[in-house]
C-alpha cells in the first residue's frame, strides 16, 4: 500500500511506559467488562485473568526507537484514514461520524474496560470508545497463526476494530449487549450473535478498504490478498486448530477463516453498507 499525507491526532503512544501500566481491580468487575470487549480473534480469557497475572507498572520510560516511531506513524495514518473515510459515509447516510481513539502500548496498560494486555491481541473498548493495540500481535499472526504479515494486514486489523467502533456509534453493539443481559438466549446462541458481530466488522473492513481507495489510490497488488490471508489466519476454525487442534463450531465467537474471508470481500466488493447485515443472514 501507498502511504498517504495525513495524520490523526488521535492516538495515543503508551509505548516506551509513561502513561501506561497500572492495574484496575479485577474479579467481578473484569467479568462483566469481557462480555463488552471485542477481539480480533485473540483471547478474551486474558483480560479475566488479567487481575492476577500482571505483575505491575510500567515505571521505565524510553525513547522509542526509530523503527517504532516509523510504525507510529503508520497508525497514525491508517487512523485519520478510517477517520475520514467513515466521516464520508456516515455524512452520505445523514449521521455525524465521531472519531475513536487509538492507543499503542506495550506489554500491558489501563483501558475503559479493565487492563489491557499484550496476550489478548488488538481490541476495542466501547467505554472510552478506543482501540488497543500492541503490535507484538503481528508476530504472533505470524508465527502461531499462519499468516502472511504486509502493511495492508496491519490496515485490515485496524480496519476491523474502527468496524467495531462505527457499531457502537450506529447502535449495534448496545443491541448486542441487551441480548447478553437479557439473559434469555443460551451461550450458542450468544455466540451466534458474536459471530454476526465480529463478520460484521469484517464487512466494515472491506468497505473501508474500497472507500478509501477510491479516494486515496493506495492499494497496491496483493494488498487485499493480505487482507484476506489475515482474516483467514483469525478464522475460528484456524485458531482451534492450531491451537488445540480440532474444531468446535458451537465455540465459535468470530466466524470461520471461509466466512471472514467472504464477508471482507462482499464490503469491499459492493461499496455499499446496506449489503453488511450479517444479523439477518446468520441469524435467521
Ligand atoms: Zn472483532
Amino acid at each position: 500500500m501507498k502511504w498517504t499525507e495525513d495524520r490523526s491526532g488521535n492516538v495515543e503512544d503508551r509505548r516506551g511506559g509513561g502513561a501506561g501500566g497500572g492495574l484496575l481491580g479485577g474479579g467481578l468487575v473484569s467479568l462483566i467488562i469481557a462480555a463488552v470487549v471485542f477481539f480480533l480473534g485473540g483471547d478474551p480469557s486474558a483480560i479475566l485473568s488479567s487481575g492476577s497475572t500482571s505483575s505491575g507498572f510500567q515505571t521505565e520510560q524510553r525513547e522509542l526507537t526509530a523503527q517504532e516511531q516509523q510504525v507510529g506513524e503508520f497508525i497514525s495514518m491508517l487512523t485519520v484514514e478510517n477517520e475520514q473515510t467513515w466521516d464520508a459515509i456516515f455524512k452520505q447516510n445523514g449521521m455525524q461520524y465521531q472519531p475513536a481513539k487509538v492507543v499503542l502500548f506495550t506489554d500491558v496498560t489501563q483501558s475503559g474496560c479493565g487492563t489491557a494486555q499484550a496476550a489478548m491481541g488488538p481490541f476495542y473498548c466501547p467505554v472510552d470508545q478506543a482501540v488497543y493495540m500492541d503490535m507484538s500481535f503481528f508476530n504472533e499472526l505470524e508465527s502461531r497463526f499462519g499468516a502472511q504479515v504486509t502493511e495492508f494486514s496491519v490496515a485490515y486489523v485496524l480496519a476491523h476494530e474502527m468496524g467495531h467502533h462505527v457499531q457502537n456509534l450506529l447502535g449495534t453493539l448496545g443491541e448486542t449487549e441487551k441480548l447478553r443481559r437479557s439473559g434469555n438466549y443460551s451461550e450458542t446462541e450468544m455466540n451466534k450473535v458474536s459471530v454476526a458481530t465480529e463478520l460484521q466488522a469484517d464487512f466494515y473492513a472491506g468497505l473501508w478498504s474500497r472507500y478509501t481507495d477510491q479516494r486515496e489510490k493506495f492499494l497496491e497488488p496483493g494488498d487485499i490478498e493480505a487482507a484476506i490471508n489475515a482474516a483467514e489466519a483469525v478464522g475460528d476454525d484456524n485458531i482451534m486448530n492450531r491451537s488445540q487442534g480440532y474444531v468446535n463450531q458451537e465455540s465459535f465467537t468470530h466466524g470461520s477463516s471461509a466466512q471472514r474471508k467472504e464477508w471482507f470481500l462482499k464490503g469491499y466488493n459492493s461499496g455499499d453498507i446496506r449489503q453488511g447485515n450479517t444479523f439477518d443472514q446468520l441469524l435467521r
